[in-house]
């Protein structure tokens, strides 16, 4: 067997292969594109692009594709050959710089949320080069960036590079302030944790809700849940450690740092993390990851579930995005510093990081907003709708000792003044830390934990990159013309604790007296998606966003209308799939055996005394009451389905589905959940919950 030095990366051309195979100048200047994020040159395009497929094919490449992500959180390809005919029926293997550096994608289906009308249906897809081209399926897959030809932004990659820009470009000026000018660039680093169920596939095929949907839709709780807490780090089970081992070594071979793996808390659920990477990377590997996690277990008869909610009554699964600023010196601008100089720098980073959460609560709490998630924020499992930031208390004390003027022991202290003074040390803990917080700060990085685990990595950091580029940029106008910096600085770092403390709270979010307090706090509290959404499009965003060239209003406005579509159309397809398994599946089910058990009862008839046949007699009227109910929910949620708004605004369609549909939903579910713990192992239609979850 290769070792896995020899076989990491080997289907990536990385810098490695670059410097190997392309020509010195070549080799300089592609990397001068990549490090300054310049355009890139049409000839050295042409090198690079001839190299890429001599690359490609001595792998086993047959076709090309511009790789990119539209706006449903997938990724999409479209395969070409590297053929071109020559005369006398022969071909040979052609690739231009031109088909590297843009394609074209009829795309007419994809999701462009009003961006592009059929007639102009074409977007073109233009190649990033700060993130390598991969080899998967014998094809060679080039990151790509999607837009349409006026210029908007059809994807998920194009945002994030500009706000990779726009927070660069403000970080950069903070810098100087500090005279730092030897960093020259400023990039978000990224490490995501992903969650993940695995299910046996033979079961998996028997249940319509995880073919449709992706979650069960009926369920009665298994006997044995999460309670225990043996499953969270436990020993893993030999199927999985297979799966485990294979996904590793085919994320290594595509050059992605897959790193920690363990159970996590509910019984059949999992994680992956990788070591961290710079954001637009880190989003690639992340769909990436994703992809191959699902094409892995198919190998080992397993279905891996990315939904946010695949089971009622255990954790669902999310996706920690951990979130740093790295400069091209190899400097973490969120590591509290071991000088007076560098302890400022950090409460400055550290300051806009606590104003953008606070004053953009909406866009973090949007970013992460989908029919899948909404099950699990606010429930007791998962980060709560309610954006606060955890910092920890030696953190959160230092920032009160600066605000007082008093030190830990609340004695006077009137010298201290920031940069002049070091930080007092604090212990980076990682054992007693809140996991209950949906913004934390960890030591060096911030770690959000309300992303869902089934999203792109994408928007949440587009948001994260724009708002912190937002604080920077005012920290700047306000420092870059003061007197006295230093006594600026200090007024700024101060003057911000004072105005941003309500959005620090390092006690247990899970509690209900956090909700409370958080609203007394007047922190925002947007439950679901529908509330959440039309953030996109308030004043004060669109403002933001322009400011950044971030996202126009168009786009924002695509990008709220799809997610209100989508979820719509997610919970439809729920509502269907759950008509037609209680329709074909659990009301004959239940019936069929109301009656087994009603004949049954007969039988008995002749013995004395007729305890027994009490016995059967009640269950028959509790199973007959309960096909009565369900067949009444079940009309119940068919006439909803049937009165569902026609062509409506998304936004009207989304509502009525949260107000109408899910209520429905619950109710068809609930009667169907006490059915199948009363009928007959044998007797019901489809695989439950204790088989699911503990049969891998
Ligand atoms: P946890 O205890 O939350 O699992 P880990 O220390 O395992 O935390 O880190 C989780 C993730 O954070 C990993 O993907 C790791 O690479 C990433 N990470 C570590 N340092 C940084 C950093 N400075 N910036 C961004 N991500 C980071
Ligand atoms: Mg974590």
């Amino acid at each position: 067997m290769e070792t896995m030095e020899a076989t990491f990366g080997i289907n990536v051309f990385n810098d490695f292969v670059m410097r190997e195979r392309l020509p010195k100048e070549t080799y300089r200047a592609l990397h001068k594109t990549i490090d300054d994020g310049r355009r890139l040159d049409a000839q050295v395009a042409s090198v690079v692009a001839n190299a890429m497929k001599d690359w490609a094919i001595e792998r086993g490449a047959t076709h090309y594709t511009h790789w990119f992500q539209p706006l449903n959180s997938v990724t999409a390809e479209k395969h070409d050959a590297f053929i071109t005919p020559v005369t006398g029926g022969k071909v040979i293997n052609e690739f231009s710089g031109k088909e590297l550096v843009r394609g074209e994608a009829d795309a007419s289906s994809l999701p462009s949320g009003g961006l592009r009308s059929t007639f102009e249906a074409r977007g073109y897809t233009a190649w990033d080069p700060t993130s390598y081209a991969f080899i998967k399926d014998h094809t060679l897959c080039i990151p790509t960036a999607y837009c349409s030809y006026s210029g908007d932004a059809l994807d998920k990659k194009t945002p994030l590079l500009r706000s990779m820009e726009a927070i660069n470009r403000q970080a950069v000026r903070v810098l100087k302030l500090f005279g730092r000018n030897d960093a020259t660039r400023v990039t978000p680093s990224v490490g995501p944790e992903q969650e993940y169920f695995l299910v046996d596939k033979k079961l998996y095929d028997q249940r319509s809700d995880l073919i449709f949907a992706g979650r069960t839709l009926f369920g009665a709780p298994a006997p044995k849940g999460q309670e225990l807490g043996d499953h969270f780090f436990g020993t893993i089970k030999p199927r999985v450690q297979a799966f485990m081992t294979e996904l590793n070594e085919e994320l290594w071979k595509l050059g992605v740092l897959a790193k920690t793996e363990h159970n996590e808390t509910a019984p059949a659920q999992h994680e992956m993390a990788p070591i961290y990477a710079t954001v637009n990377v880190a989003c690639d590997h992340n769909q990436l990851t994703m992809e191959i996690m699902k094409k892995v277990a198919g190998r080992h008869g397993l279905m891996c579930l990315l939904n946010e909610k695949p089971f009622e009554g255990v954790n669902g699964s999310g996706k920690h995005n951990n979130w740093s600023l790295t400069t091209n010196t190899g400097y973490n601008l969120l590591e509290p510093g071991d000088s007076p100089h560098e302890s400022a720098q950090f409460l400055l980073f550290l300051v806009s990081v606590i104003k953008a959460v606070d004053e953009h609560q909406d866009m973090l709490r949007a970013s992460v907003a989908s029919a899948g998630n909404d099950h699990r924020l606010g429930g007791f499992e998962a980060p709560p709708a309610i954006i606060s930031i955890f910092l920890g208390d030696e953190l959160t004390e230092i920032l009160q000792a600066l605000d007082t003027g008093r030190d830990y022991s609340g004695r006077e202290k009137a010298d201290m003044t920031i940069g002049v003074h070091m930080l007092p040390k604090f212990p980076r803990d990682t054992t007693d830390r809140n996991r209950t917080s949906p913004f934390a700060f960890t030591g060096n990085k911030f770690e959000f934990r309300s992303l869902g685990s089934s999203a792109s990595i994408s928007t949440a950091n587009v948001v994260l990159n724009t708002i912190v580029a937002e604080s920077l940029r005012q920290f700047a106008d306000e420092l870059e013309g003061a007197e006295n910096f230093q006594e600026a600085l200090h007024d700024l770092i101060i003057r911000n604790i004072r105005e941003h403390r309500r959005i620090i709270f390092n006690g247990n979010n899970y509690a209900p007296e956090w909700i409370t307090e958080a609203e007394k706090r007047g922190l925002l509290r947007l439950d679901s998606t529908v509330d959440a959404l039309p953030c996109y499009t308030a004043e004060k965003n669109i403002r933001l966003f322009a400011t950044h060239r971030v996202l126009s209003e168009s786009e924002l406005k695509s990008r709220r209308d799809i997610g209100l579509d989508s979820y719509a159309k997610m919970i439809g397809i729920e509502a269907k799939t759950m008509l037609m398994m209680a329709r074909r599946q659990i009301l004959p089910a239940v019936i069929r055996y109301t009656g087994e058990m009603a004949e049954a009862g007969n039988r008995l008839r002749q013995y004395t005394p007729a305890l027994p046949q009490r016995a059967a007699e009640s269950l028959v009227s509790r199973l007959c009451a309960g096909c009565e109910e369900l067949g009444q929910r079940i009309e119940e949620l068919s006439e909803v389905m049937a009165c569902s708004p026609k062509d409506a605004e998304p936004l009207t369609e989304a509502r009525y589905m949260r107000d109408q549909v899910m209520p429905a939903m619950r109710k068809l579910r609930k009667v169907a959940d006490e059915m199948e713990s009363i009928t007959d192992r044998k007797a019901w239609p489809f695989p439950t919950y204790d088989e699911l979850l503990f049969n891998v």
